[in-house]
């Protein structure tokens, strides 16, 4: 039986006191454990963040690229190797910054990979940047008079795509957060996992105790249907006093992209041509 103490790597954590990196990380072993999942069993991608700085502290299959490009990656491995699961981590920068472009062909694909997305409002790594989702107004250190573009609401962005899952975690809450992890990893297609990340370094505007306040389980809403697609986007309003925590929407029935591929019946599919050149 694996343990959490096997996916440990021998170097040691450098976040900063508080980050909530910690929590999203040791939430990824317990899920792989939970999943009963061992270090060989598993693929994680990872660029360049404070995020990406957990790839040499997780035993695992790891690869870690370029900025912005780590979705491209964790799809190029899935579709080489379906019978791994394979995770994305990246941040709120390297996501809907550089890379936004592959989140939306990703969805629309339904590629079978799980995006866990450290959303801190803030670049953290390079000293407390605005991000899309850091809010207007907001004095950063690139934005010495105030953030002037209007505030990106990932969570909103991705629902307005027709995904097959989307959840949203908080990195005081790891027992939480590590269900979700693996409900994220279990789902067949895409799923989004966007987890409120405190950085009480350059994040003092949304620190713990401003979430604490909002956040709520998404199944004590009377309204809560995982279904309802609709509703998963009302809920996840800005304009909303409350920020709903749990899966927000769930489409079981949505083919991943290689079944998509293997309906097409022909014999050029690319899991025959995959199979040919192996
Ligand atoms: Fe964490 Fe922020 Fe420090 Fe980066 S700068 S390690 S995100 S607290
Ligand atoms: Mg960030």
């Amino acid at each position: 039986m694996t343990t959490t103490r096997d996916f440990n790597s021998p170097i040691r954590p450098t976040w900063c006191a508080g980050c909530g990196d910690f929590a999203i990380w040791n939430a990824i072993k317990s899920a792989l454990v939970q999943l009963d999942r061992a270090p060989t069993e598993a693929v994680l991608c990872f660029d360049i963040g404070c995020n990406g700085n957990m790839a040499d502290k997780i035993n695992a299959y790891v690869f870690k690229g370029l900025h912005g490009r780590v979705i491209p990656v964790a799809v190029g491995i899935k579709l080489a190797n379906q019978n791994l699961p394979v995770i994305a981590i990246g941040g709120d920068g390297g996501i809907l910054d550089e890379g936004i472009n592959h989140l939306i062909h990703t969805i629309r694909s339904n590629y079978d990979i799980t995006l866990i997305l450290h959303n801190n409002c803030d670049f953290g790594l390079t000293t407390g940047q605005a991000t899309p989702t850091t809010p207007t107004g907001q004095k950063m250190n690139s934005s010495a008079h105030g953030v002037v573009e209007d505030r990106l609401n990932p969570t909103q962005l991705v629902l307005g795509l027709n995904p097959s899952f989307v959840a949203k975690g908080f990195s005081a809450d790891q027992t939480h957060l590590t269900q979700l992890t693996a409900q994220a990893i279990q789902h067949k297609g895409f799923s989004y996992l966007e987890v409120l990340q405190h950085c009480p370094t350059y994040n003092k505007f949304m620190d713990q105790e401003w979430y604490k306040e909002r956040v709520y389980k998404v199944k004590e809403d009377n309204s809560y249907d995982p279904t309802n697609l609709e509703n998963a986007y009302k809920l996840s309003s800005y304009n909303n006093d409350k920020i709903p925590l749990g899966i927000l929407y769930q489409n079981k029935e949505s083919l991943p992209f290689m079944q998509r591929i293997e309906n097409q019946g022909s014999k050029k599919s690319l899991p025959g041509l995959i199979k040919q050149f192996s």
